[in-house]
C-alpha cells in the first residue's frame, strides 16, 4: 500500500493498525472471515471507476466489453455452485437483497412472516425498527423454550392463520439446520411465497456441510462475505419463473449502478468455493464450531439449543453471573473478538443481553482446528470469571498467549513483516 501510504498516511495508518489487529486476534464474529488475496485484488480493482445500470448485454451506459462477460461468470458460477436456475449479483449486500425480495413480492402492509429477532432471525425479516417491519406488517415465529430450537408447529400454525403473502427462512443466530423441506411443505400449504436467507450459512450450504434450500424456497439470498468468504456483496437465486421479479426489484426497482469490483470479486469468490478446498473448509468450520460448544459446555456454559449444527455457538451467560456486553468488551480486551448478543427469551435489554454469539468462519480460514478449540474456549472461560471476580489482569495474559498462538498461523492478505 506504498502509494497509499504516501497519499494519506492517516488512512495507511489505520488500515494498517486494522491488519495487524485482525492477525493478532481470534475473530469469533460469526459473520465475518478473512478474504483471500485474490478476492481482496479483485475488490480494489479499476472496476470501481465503472457504471452498468442494467444487465449483461442490456445496459444503460457503453462500455461494458468488459463488465458483461465480468457479470456473467458470477451469475453463472453462482447457478452453478448452488444449483441454482437463476441468479441476480448485483445487490449492494444482505439488507438490500432483502428489501428487493419485498419489493418483488409483497405490496406496502402485506404481511411477511419471519423468525423473531431476539430469537436469531435477523432485523430485515419484518423487526419493527426495520423498513421491513414498518412499511410490512410483521407475523413472527420463535424458538421453542425447551429446545431453543424454531417451533415449526408454531410456524405452521401461525402461517395458516395469518396467511402472510411471504416467509422467511434462516437467520442471524441460529445455531442449528433450518428444515428447508418442512417450512417449503407450509408454504405451499399457505400459499405464500418462501424466501431462504442463507446470509451466515452460503458458505457451508456451497461446501455441503448444510442442506441447501435449493429446490426447497423459490428464492434464495445471501450474504457473500460470511461463510462463503467473499467480498462485501450479496446474491438473489431464485427459480426461473421468479427470475424476472427478482431482476426487475433490484435494478431499476431499488438500487443504481451495481458495484462491478465487487461482482468481479464475487466472480473469485465463487470460482473459489467451488473448490475441493472449499467443501472440506466448510467441513472444518462445523467441526471447530461443535468442538468449541463442546469445550464451553465442559467448563459449564449454557448453550442455546445445547450446541451447533453449523458454524455458530450462541451462549447463555446467565448461570455465570455475567452479562454478555462486560463479558463481550472484555473478551476483546484480551484478544478474543465477537459480539454480544440476545439469547430466546432473554430478560435483559437488547443493548445489554444475556448472550455471546461466537463463529468460527475466520479462525478457520486461518487454519485453527479442533485440537485448539479447548484452549480458546479456556481462555473464553478465564476472562468471563475474571469479569465475575473484576480481575482484568487476566487479560493480558489471555492477549498475550493470542498473540503468540496467531503468530503461527498466517493471515490471507497481509504479513506482519
Ligand atoms: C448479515 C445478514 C443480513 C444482512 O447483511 P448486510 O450485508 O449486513 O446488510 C441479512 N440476513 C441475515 C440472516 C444476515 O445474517
Amino acid at each position: 500500500m506504498s502509494r497509499l501510504q504516501a497519499e494519506d498516511p492517516q488512512i495507511a495508518g489505520l488500515v494498517q493498525d486494522e491488519a495487524r489487529r485482525q492477525f493478532e486476534k481470534i475473530r469469533l464474529i460469526a459473520s465475518e472471515n478473512y478474504v483471500s488475496p485474490a478476492v481482496l485484488e479483485a475488490t480494489g480493482s479499476v472496476l470501481t471507476n465503472k457504471y452498468s445500470e442494467g444487465y449483461a448485454g442490456r445496459r444503460y451506459y457503453e462500455g461494458q466489453q468488459n463488465v458483461d462477460p465480468i457479470e456473467l461468470l458470477a451469475v453463472e458460477r453462482a447457478r452453478d455452485l448452488f444449483g441454482a436456475e437463476h441468479a441476480n449479483v448485483q445487490p449492494y449486500s444482505g439488507s438490500p437483497a432483502n428489501l428487493a425480495v419485498y419489493l418483488a413480492f409483497l405490496d406496502p402492509g402485506d404481511k411477511v412472516m419471519g423468525l423473531s429477532l431476539p430469537m436469531g432471525g435477523h432485523l430485515t425479516h419484518g423487526w419493527s425498527v426495520s423498513a421491513t417491519g414498518k412499511w410490512f406488517t410483521p407475523v413472527r415465529y420463535e424458538v421453542r423454550a425447551d429446545t431453543g430450537r424454531i417451533d415449526m408447529d408454531q410456524v405452521r400454525d401461525l402461517a395458516l392463520k395469518e396467511r402472510p403473502k411471504l416467509i422467511w427462512c434462516g437467520g442471524t443466530a441460529v445455531p442449528r439446520t433450518i428444515d428447508f423441506p418442512a417450512f417449503a411443505e407450509i408454504a405451499r400449504e399457505t400459499g405464500a411465497v418462501l424466501a431462504a436467507d442463507i446470509a451466515h450459512i452460503a458458505g457451508l450450504v456451497a461446501g455441503g456441510a448444510h442442506p441447501s434450500p435449493v429446490g426447497h424456497a423459490e428464492v434464495v439470498t445471501t450474504t457473500t462475505h460470511k461463510t462463503l468468504r467473499g467480498p462485501r456483496g450479496a446474491m438473489i437465486l431464485s427459480t426461473a419463473e421468479r427470475a424476472a421479479a427478482v431482476d426487475k426489484a433490484v435494478f431499476p426497482g431499488l438500487q443504481g449502478g451495481p458495484h462491478d469490483h465487487t461482482t468481479a470479486a464475487i466472480a473469485v469468490a465463487l470460482k473459489e468455493a467451488a473448490a475441493p478446498e472449499f467443501a472440506a473448509y466448510a467441513h472444518r468450520i462445523v467441526a471447530n464450531a461443535r468442538a468449541l460448544a463442546a469445550a464451553l459446555a465442559e467448563r459449564g456454559y449454557d448453550l442455546v439449543s445445547g450446541g451447533t449444527d453449523n458454524h455458530l455457538v450462541l451462549i447463555d451467560l446467565t448461570s455465570k453471573g455475567v452479562a454478555g456486553k462486560p463479558a463481550a468488551q472484555a473478551l476483546d480486551r484480551a484478544g478474543v473478538e465477537l459480539n454480544y448478543n440476545a439469547v430466546p427469551f432473554d430478560p435483559r435489554k437488547p443493548f445489554d443481553p444475556s448472550g455471546l454469539r461466537l463463529g468460527t468462519a475466520a479462525i478457520t480460514t486461518r487454519g485453527l482446528g479442533e485440537e485448539q478449540m479447548p484452549r480458546i474456549a479456556a481462555w473464553i472461560d478465564a476472562v468471563v470469571a475474571g469479569v465475575a471476580k473484576e480481575d482484568r489482569a487476566v487479560e493480558a495474559r489471555v492477549a498475550a498467549e493470542i498473540r503468540e498462538l496467531l503468530a503461527g498461523y498466517p493471515m490471507p492478505g497481509w504479513s506482519a513483516a
